[in-house]
């Protein structure tokens, strides 16, 4: 494009640029919005019977084998979709893409998920970045999450007080529950008693093992916070 044509289109606005560049739905392409209908409703659904501790599907509703013998600090961990598919692509985007637009339809799937289905939670707290991370990001995902849910839920979010003091190094896949305990385990320190007593309701997109969101409520419940629940977009299965 013409360099002196830009600025005229930034005079314009916003309208301007959506016209230029109309937004597309990330899960199939479609112009208009930014996670259409269509593909909102074909999210990949985690269905009951779950464990009550991790919330993954177990047939019996009992805990599941990996929880038998877990000393969680967390009280329960739930998760409306499956980390596959369109929910896969809408977390990385926007994760490592920067589309902070898709913050508020994601977050009113969890609002829908919260209202189906209450979780204990009067305040909510967003999984922190390490201040490193952040600053190469520019912002948390899960802080614009639970900022954007709070709304939605009439619920305060409290995001300055739990700290992540390390900055774990990337979980692969394949690393089994102990090693991903250790890697996290310590990470966070929660700095003031403002959650003393609160029923806190851990804010986070995924959770693969639950070993960050058990981390995040031990340092909590240090903290005097009264119960932890972890909500996280997605998670793997
Ligand atoms: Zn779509
Ligand atoms: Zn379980």
């Amino acid at each position: 494009m013409d360099s002196k044509v830009l600025p005229q289109v930034a005079k314009l606005g916003g309208t301007a640029l959506d016209l230029l560049f109309p937004q597309k739905c990330i899960g199939c392409g479609k112009e208009g919005l930014i996670l259409c209908s269509a593909c909102q409703a074909s999210l990949p659904r985690i269905m009951p019977p779950l464990c009550p501790l991790c919330g993954r599907p177990q047939l019996s509703g009992i805990l599941c084998p990996g929880c038998v013998s877990w000393q969680a600090s967390i009280d329960g961990i739930r998760s409306p979709f499956r980390f596959e598919g369109t929910m896969r692509q809408a977390v990385y985007q926007l994760k490592y893409r920067n589309l902070r637009a898709l913050a508020a339809p994601l977050a009113r799937l969890l609002n829908d998920y919260l209202s189906t289905g209450p979780l204990p939670g009067e305040v909510l707290v967003p999984v922190p970045l390490h201040r490193k991370r952040l600053r190469e990001r520019g912002y948390n995902q899960s802080g614009l999450l639970a900022k954007r849910l709070g709304k939605l839920a009439g619920l305060p979010v409290v995001d300055n007080c739990l700290i992540r003091q390390r900055h774990a190094s990337p979980q692969a896949r394949t690393s089994n529950v102990e090693e991903r305990q250790s890697n996290v385990a310590g990470a966070f320190i929660c700095r003031d008693d403002r959650l003393k007593d609160k029923k806190v309701l851990l804010i986070d997109d995924v959770s693969t093992s639950g070993a960050t969101l058990d981390a995040c409520a031990e340092a909590l419940k240090e903290g005097g916070a009264a119960s932890v629940w972890g909500l996280t977009l997605a998670r793997e299965i």
